[in-house]
């Protein structure tokens, strides 16, 4: 009724519960890579833009310092009457002086077309004394009464720098000559090239005028137009450098490609003439630390996964172990109840069937007994003629007896008293009564019994039952058997009593026990046997506390063996 349950799950079901799986965690994996992708951008522009301004601040202190310089020198007597004085060798002097001090490339001052009257780098091979710088906007702003800034590679030096300049006037306030310093940017220059980042600055024409890669000065962020580059032809703003376009792309507001390179960008404008800073930020990093989140991240997701599916997997591996186990409970306790059904159903059978035989062996053995009374009477007195009728009569009165006598096998006795009993009275007993019909069917009768009383505790009559039944189912099975042989043992085995019961008949095939003793199991004729001997005897054996063990035996013939409890004298 019951088997071994295994919870099945469709093959197809399981499949799609696995893509399933896969699928929800690869969105989350790809989620989280996006999500993680587009934070560490947001904090590698808020760095880009911290790294931005650091670089801002330094070109603007850088450009900011000397802006006074020019003004305090154009009020300084010496320099005012530079252009009216033959010789400026002591300027000269004090201008190489000033410049030393200041740490700045030069200080000249030029007359009203340009002509550098005197300059700190008067006594070097580069000196601008004698050159002109007339071309030049700083000097024409200063020319018309402002402050001129620029920016340029200088004209005789070929060194890039920052100018300033201012007018000179005299008493008069008329504009007699002007003072310029230039600024050495190249150091600055090199401190960015060694910083290992990217930042560079444009002026307002878009031409990058300062980088930390130096393969990118003075390339143009856009395509200049000609007037842009006319005008800066003019100026010789960066003497004869090509001025390329400058080979990035940009992306958005925020992107940039630069050689393939994808990378943050974020630029601002400078404090002074029209510039712009100009930083970039490799991607790769984002990509890097999102990687790594995702990684981290994923994997620990997967690991909580793996170890909540482990947990999950165990709980209902345990929950069907306790299932199987209640399983089987039940099914031993099905069985139990199943025998324990049988056993009331065929002590029931039973029960009805001693009632049955005590009457109808009550009823008929009267007029049994009457019959054979009446024939004895009528053959003593003549009144019959013997002959086939009489014969008849006789064996129909005889077949009548056996059955009764077998009726009365099935009848519990009346005396339920239990003793001690020895097997081998038990055994002296029934030889009497089955004596003659081994003796009749020429059986030989062999037996193995040992000398010291084999005893058990129990209801003599009721035993002797058993034995009787056991060896008249044995000569039954040895009908027409050529050296037919009984026997039978007696003794004590492994703290038991037992009584073996053998014969060399056809055996009991492949028939089970429980099934020879199954009430009405017969196989012989009707009026030979009832099919309820083994059955009565099997019970009996139980009220015993016994055992009957039925064997086929190798060279034909069955043994039944019954083993009851040993009992001792002092019980
Ligand atoms: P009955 O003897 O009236 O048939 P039993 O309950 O005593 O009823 O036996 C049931 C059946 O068991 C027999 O009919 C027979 O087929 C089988 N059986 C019993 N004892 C033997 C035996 N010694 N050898 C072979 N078969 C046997």
């Amino acid at each position: 009724m019951y088997s071994d349950v295994k919870i099945k799950i469709p093959k197809n079901a399981r499949r799609s519960v696995v893509i399933l799986l896969i699928s929800i965690a690869l969105v989350a994996i790809t989620g989280l890579f996006i999500t993680s992708l587009s934070y560490f951008r947001s904090i590698e522009i808020e760095e880009a833009k911290n790294r931005l301004s650091l670089y801002g601040r330094s070109l603007n202190s850088t450009l900011e310092q000397y802006q006074y310089l020019p003004a305090v020198l154009a009020r300084y007597p010496i320099v005012i009457s530079a252009h009216s004085t033959a010789s400026n060798k002591l300027l000269n002097k004090q201008l190489a002086h000033f410049s030393k001090e200041a740490e700045l490339e030069a200080i000249y001052i030029m007359d009203r077309n340009g002509l550098v009257l005197a300059s700190s780098n008067y006594d070097t091979s580069r000196s601008f004394v004698g050159q002109n710088y007339g071309f030049r906007p700083y000097f024409t702003n200063s020319m018309l009464g402002k402050r001129g800034e620029f920016f340029g590679i200088g004209a005789t030096t070929g060194r890039p720098g920052y100018f300033i300049s201012e007018p000179i006037y005299d008493d008069m306030g008329h504009i007699t000559s002007v003072v310029a310093i230039k600024l050495d940017v190249r150091e600055l220059q090199k401190a960015w090239e060694e910083s290992n980042e990217r930042v560079f600055v444009s002026n307002k024409d878009g031409v990058i005028v300062l980088s930390s890669n130096p393969t990118w000065l003075y390339q143009t962020l856009s395509k200049l137009s000609d007037k842009q580059l006319a005008d800066i032809r003019t100026k010789k703003q960066f003497g004869d450098k090509p001025l390329s376009t400058f080979s990035w792309q940009r992306f958005g507001q925020s992107t940039v490609s630069i050689a393939g390179e994808k990378s943050i960008y974020v630029s601002a404008p400078a404090k002074r003439l029209d510039w712009r800073i100009h930083y970039l930020l490799s991607e790769r990093r984002i990509f890097e630390r999102a990687t790594l989140t995702t990684f981290i991240f994923g994997g620990a997701l997967s690991a909580l996964l793996a170890f909540a599916t482990f947990l999950r997997s165990t709980r209902i591996r345990a929950a069907l172990r306790a299932s199987q186990a209640d399983r089987s409970q039940l099914r031993a306790t099905n069985t139990e109840l199943k025998n324990a059904q049988k056993e009331l159903a065929r002590s029931s059978k039973l029960a009805a069937l001693g009632q049955l035989s005590a009457s109808v062996t009550h009823e008929l053995g009267q007029p049994i007994s009457a019959m054979r009374n009446y024939l004895a009477a009528a053959e003593l007195g003549g009144e019959m003629q013997l002959g086939k009728t009489w014969e008849k009569l006789n064996k129909v009165v005889d077949r009548m007896e056996n059955i009764t006598k077998q009726l009365r096998f099935f009848t519990k006795p009346g005396d339920e008293k239990l003793a001690i009993v020895s097997f081998q009275d038990v055994f002296a007993d029934v030889l009497t009564l089955v004596e003659h019909d081994i003796r009749a069917a020429n059986i030989k009768l062999e037996t193995n019994i040992t000398s010291s009383p084999v005893l058990v505790y129990g209801n003599r009559l009721r035993l002797e039952q058993v034995l009787v039944n056991l060896i008249k189912n044995a000569l039954a099975a040895m009908e027409g058997t050529k050296d037919a042989v009984l026997s039978v043992v007696i003794q004590e085995e492994a703290n038991r009593a037992v009584i073996k019961v053998k014969d060399t008949g056809i055996g009991f095939g492949d028939r089970k026990l429980a099934q020879l003793q199954e009430p009405f199991h017969t196989t012989r004729a009707s009026g030979d046997g009832m099919g309820l001997g083994l059955s009565i005897s099997a019970a009996i054996i139980k009220e015993h506390d016994g055992e009957l063990i039925a064997t086929n035996l190798k060279n034909g013939g069955a043994q039944f063996s019954v083993s009851l409890p040993l009992s001792n004298n002092s019980e």
